[in-house]
């Protein structure tokens, strides 16, 4: 595992994120996917879709809207709740999260608490604290026909248009619940399953993509009769694992289990664990695991005045389903898969970066160049193999740039397990170079065994 920097780096460098609109100068705590992230991305996105979802028989998806009436958040607690303890450094006005610039606190901090710290300004160096007020991280915008003029002042017009970004693509789950339930007829247990972006007004950004104001969310929402909650919590635990080490290759001794201890957890939920995970700065939560009782469909029910019941097809008894959740953010997932696979070694005593990505998560999972590229025989035979390839497996990459031991490192830099190279010896025997990303081992293999 290499240091965050050499990720950041490598990021950058490769063509994987690039710091949100970089060219004005960025924008804090938004990152953008290049050509090889996009790709790394949307493959974790989709391993995780056909795992959960089409591989299962009681998985079912939806894909709701980012906005969403206002009254989704009143009823999920966020529009009272969703807050950060907020504390302005009187000296020199600057804003901190208070629990990330001290010890041993929580979110639920208190004033006195934080003043008996004797915490100084991380800019300043002073130790003059206004009081902890809460921030609420929604992102508020206005919707429809709405004028300047009007939200500047607290008019009607601004207090009724105004919607939020979803801070978290759960509450799109729960709203389609019925809909489910009277149009697909499912029977208990069953999931619902939704990938898409989220959005946290996050006090001070930090950690590259780990704590970021814009995210990607993979959330599953597992509606249980009441009393099965236990062995359906069990179930859906292990999944997270085989997913997490089988799928997607990350080393099991670095996925931690956190037995999140009743006074820390959210006030319904029965259980959580957190899944923590041995990032390169050290530990951080991957994704969590919740038992949220009938919490959600409860709130929904009272706010809405419709019944969330669902009725047993052979006992003919209604009730309100109990849930369990397993979230997972596609941002923390897809730098955990990075720096598991960031490795440094020598080869011939020259110092290497090598991804060791699993194959099926490379960006490309073939290279082919020509030994050559100013010997037309050759580049037209490559250009034989590579559309052969590309017909067979889609994501193969061409490389006839620099000479050969320049493109196996570039390929080694983006996880492409392995590169084909054609030669003199290709054009009359069928046969090929294949070059091993992991070992640099290089064998001689028949074109139509590739
Ligand atoms: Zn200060």
């Amino acid at each position: 595992m290499g240091k965050l920097e050499d990720i950041v780096s490598l990021c950058k460098r490769r063509g994987f994120v690039f710091q949100g609109s970089e060219v004005y100068g960025g924008m804090a705590g938004t990152w953008d996917f290049g050509p090889l992230g996009v790709v790394l991305k949307k493959k974790i996105m989709d391993e995780w879709w056909r795992f959960f979802v089409e591989e299962r028989d009681d998985m079912y998806g939806v894909d709701a809207a980012i906005l969403m009436n206002p009254r989704t958040w009143v009823a999920s607690g966020h529009t009272a709740t969703f807050a950060d303890p907020l504390v302005e450094c009187k000296e020199c006005k600057s804003r901190f999260r208070a629990d990330k610039i001290a010890d041993g606190i929580t979110e639920s901090v208190t004033t006195e608490e934080f003043l008996k710290l004797g915490v100084k300004c991380p800019v300043c160096g002073k130790e003059n604290w206004g009081p902890i007020r809460k921030f609420n991280m929604m992102f508020a915008t206005h919707v429809g026909a709405v004028l300047p003029e009007d939200v500047a002042g607290d008019t009607e017009v601004a207090e009724k248009s105004i919607a939020y970004l979803r801070p978290e693509t759960a509450q799109g789950i729960f709203t389609n619940y019925k809909n489910i339930v009277d149009t697909i007829y499912p029977t208990l247990p069953f999931g619902i399953a939704q990938q898409g972006k989220a959005f946290r007004n996050e006090i001070s950004p930090r950690d590259f993509i780990l704590r970021d104001r814009e995210c990607s969310q993979m959330e599953i929402e597992y509606f249980v009769a009441p009393e099965t909650w236990e062995e359906n919590f069990e179930k859906l635990r292990v999944m997270q694992h085989e997913f997490l080490e089988d799928v997607m290759g990350l080393p099991a001794d670095s996925i931690h289990e956190y037995e999140v201890p009743a006074d820390d957890r959210a006030h319904y939920s029965k259980r959580t664990i957190d899944y923590m995970f041995d990032y390169p700065n050290g530990e951080e939560e991957l994704m969590g695991l919740a038992y949220r009782t009938d919490f959600d469909l409860m709130n929904i029910q009272r706010e809405s005045g419709k019944s969330m019941e669902y009725r047993d097809k052979m006992t003919g008894e209604t009730f309100v389903p109990h849930v369990i959740e397993p979230s997972i953010g596609v941002e923390r997932l897809f730098l955990a898969v990075l720096s598991s696979a960031y490795t440094e070694d020598e080869v011939n005593g020259d110092k290497r970066v090598v991804l060791k990505l699993p194959e099926n998560l490379a960006p490309y999972r073939y290279c082919v160049s020509p030994l050559l590229k100013n010997k037309p025989e050759l580049v037209v035979k490559a250009r034989e193999v590579y559309e052969l390839l590309r017909k067979k497996y889609v994501n193969v990459t061409w490389d006839d740039s620099g000479n050969i031991g320049k493109r196996y490192r570039k390929q080694d830099e983006i996880g492409t397990p392995k590169c084909v190279v054609v030669d003199f010896d290709s054009l009359s025997d069928d046969t090929v170079t294949v070059r091993e990303r992991d070992t640099t081992g290089q064998a001689r293999i028949k074109i139509v065994e590739l």
